[in-house]
């Protein structure tokens, strides 16, 4: 018995009230992005539920793409049948029967939103129930743990067999959320808060710190590769900005005690970023911080890198162990690039002892003695800006469908 389509539930959308019609509409262009590969496939949306429409194509890969896929919840393979007692039992026996190992228990839950379908719910049960129970020799009844639970959903224009529901990766579609900047170094957290992000709905543009000749071509390649699985993740492209800051670093080391370097760096790396969020229309700042990891995620140290700015700064990792960030680092494939040994520009003219425990008004006091305004506005003047793509050869795809 062969599903002809995959019923997909939307989970957190569909308690978005009147923005739900945006919701879905981004959801349905991350299934079709993610679906290109499958040309005959037909994507059917509706307020509270999506189709895909295999069309001959391989339900078991598009399986595996949707797992994917942010903001459906769980998904199932299905059959479609008319509104007619025959031709539910035939189908109702048709999968069970094609599913159905010795020994093995059912059930049938059905759900009715026509309320106008001549059996209601405990009606339809028993019915289909009984057929099945008539038709396969040895299969018995258990409506506490079934092994097989027959789903039976009698919509408007049509009713639906399921018997599988497979768990969705969750969260909200991407893009649903607006944009903002991920500061993306080329350690190991800021992906992965780039990652949970996306996983919120936000479409990111990636910002890196580049200090040449102190940080090497290998290390923005580093950055590039991991903003390709960024991409990957997505689908489609994602900007990178690549911010020059020597000068910028260089004023620093002339200016501050060397101990208030880090901070100093952080503040100007955070305006720069800030500055960059403006001229791209984001709404809020990315870090992959996690409180207490190093000297510059102190308490402490936030206070006095955060004044610098009131946007919003988004740190998914702020309360993540090493331990957990590693793992997640790992199951979206990031962990080996990450693990690439090259410089960072903040491991640079880094102190030996950088302040756990800076002061605000002393670091204000430091950098009050220079202008750093127009340091920073001519590092976001020079940024170079590239569009990642996830896989050059899908590009031309992707961009024929919309
Ligand atoms: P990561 O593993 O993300 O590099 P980390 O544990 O090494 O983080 P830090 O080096 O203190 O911590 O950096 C904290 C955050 O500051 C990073 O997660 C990232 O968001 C940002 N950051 C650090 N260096 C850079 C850089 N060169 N370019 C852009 N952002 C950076
Ligand atoms: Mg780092």
């Amino acid at each position: 018995m062969n599903y002809d389509r995959i019923l997909i539930r939307y989970g957190e959308i569909s308690t978005k009230g009147r923005n739900r019609k945006k919701f879905v509409d981004k959801l349905r262009k991350s299934v079709r992005i993610a679906l290109s590969p499958f040309p005959n496939v037909k994507i059917e949306a509706s307020h509270d539920r999506m189709y895909v429409l295999l069309n001959g194509e391989n339900g078991i890969e598009i399986i595996e793409k949707l797992k994917h896929i942010f903001g459906i919840q769980s998904f199932s393979p299905a059959i479609k049948v008319r509104k007619d007692m025959d031709e539910l039992k035939q189908s109702s026996l048709d999968l069970v029967s094609s599913l159905y190992r010795e020994g093995q228990t059912f059930k049938v839950t059905t759900k009715r939103s026509d309320k106008t379908f001549e059996l209601n719910t405990d009606e339809t049960n028993h019915t289909i129930g009984g057929h099945l129970l008539q038709n396969i020799p040895g299969i018995k009844v258990d409506v506490k743990h079934p092994d097989i639970n027959l789903r039976v959903e009698v919509r408007k224009e049509a009713i639906y067999l399921s018997c599988q529901t497979i768990q969705g990766a969750g969260g909200l579609p991407l893009g649903s959320s607006g944009k903002a900047m991920l500061m993306l170094s080329g350690g190991i957290d800021s992906p992965v808060a780039g990652f949970l992000s996306m996983k919120r709905g936000l479409e990111i543009e990636a910002v890196h710190f580049f200090s040449p000749p102190f940080t090497s071509e290998r290390a923005k390649e580093k950055v590039i590769d991991l903003t390709k699985k960024l991409a990957g993740i997505y689908g489609s492209s994602v900007t990178l900005h690549i911010v020059p800051f020597t000068e910028v670093q260089q004023a620093i080391r002339d200016q501050v005690p060397e101990n208030y370097t880090m901070t100093s760096t952080r503040r100007m790396m955070l305006r720069i970023t800030d500055a960059l969020r403006n001229k791209r229309e984001a709404l809020a700042i990315i870090t992959g911080e996690s409180l207490g990891q190093v000297a510059s995620q102190t308490l402490e140290s936030m206070f006095a890198i955060n004044e610098v700015t009131n946007t919003p700064i988004i740190r998914p990792l702020i309360s993540m162990d090493k331990n957990d960030i590693i793992k997640i680092a790992h199951s979206i494939d990031t962990l080996e690039i990450s693990n690439r040994p090259y410089e960072d520009c903040c491991t640079i003219f880094v102190p030996a002892s950088p302040k756990t425990r800076p002061k605000r008004e002393k670091v204000i006091q430091y950098e009050s003695f220079f202008d750093f305004e127009p340091l920073i506005q001519e590092a976001v003047e020079k940024v170079e800006t590239m569009v990642i793509q996830p896989n050059r050869e899908h590009h031309q795809e992707f961009e024929d469908l919309f």
